[in-house]
């Protein structure tokens, strides 16, 4: 059984085996939740992630695939880096958005990680509406097979803690 935690704040202050970072694909840093990881979390995280684009990803990392790279100076032993769709009102792209969780989980798991905390991912510059990504992101959680003991969803501020507070039993 996985439990699932929501706290409001910055995911660069908590701590868990392993925090994801909702990236772009280059892997080489962007704004919002991602900039934030690599401010924190210091240099070594965008080494890592520049040796994985030479070696694994020229193209870049897939929408919807995950992988990870050592956590530097955060509280956590591992950054799983992810990339959710851009929203789109003309495509469903809700697999791919409950893949990022899915195949975060996947790695998660192959790194022996027991605790994961998530940011809403696709709901900032990629413009995901709120409520429909929470459920999307429990959802895939719930379903998910895996080890992980407990996932915590890191919600930055609260209409996205409602958003996903909407989604969980009282
Ligand atoms: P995306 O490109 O996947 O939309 P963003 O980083 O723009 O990624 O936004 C994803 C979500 O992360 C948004 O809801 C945003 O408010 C939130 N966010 C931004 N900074 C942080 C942070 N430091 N901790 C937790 N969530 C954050």
């Amino acid at each position: 059984m996985t439990t699932i935690t929501l706290v409001q704040g910055d995911i660069t202050r908590v701590s868990a085996d392993a925090i994801v970072n909702a990236a772009n694909s280059s892997l080489l840093g962007g704004g919002g939740v991602d900039g934030a990881i690599h401010r924190r979390g210091g240099p070594a995280i965008l080494r890592e992630c520049r040796a994985l684009r030479a070696s694994r990803y020229g193209k870049g990392l897939p929408t919807g695939r995950a992988v990870a790279t050592i956590a530097g100076d955060l509280d956590a032993r591992w950054v799983i880096h992810t990339v959710g769709p851009v929203y789109s009102e003309t495509e469903d792209q809700s697999d791919l958005l409950a893949s990022c969780y899915r195949e975060s989980l996947r790695v998660a798991d192959g790194l022996g990680a027991r605790t994961v905390a998530f940011p809403a991912i696709s709901t900032g510059v990629f413009r995901w509406p709120m409520t429909d990504a929470a459920r999307i992101a429990v959802t895939a959680v719930r379903e998910a097979e895996t080890a992980v003991r407990e996932v915590g969803f890191v919600l930055f501020d609260e209409r996205a803690y409602a958003a996903f507070a909407s989604q969980l039993p009282d």
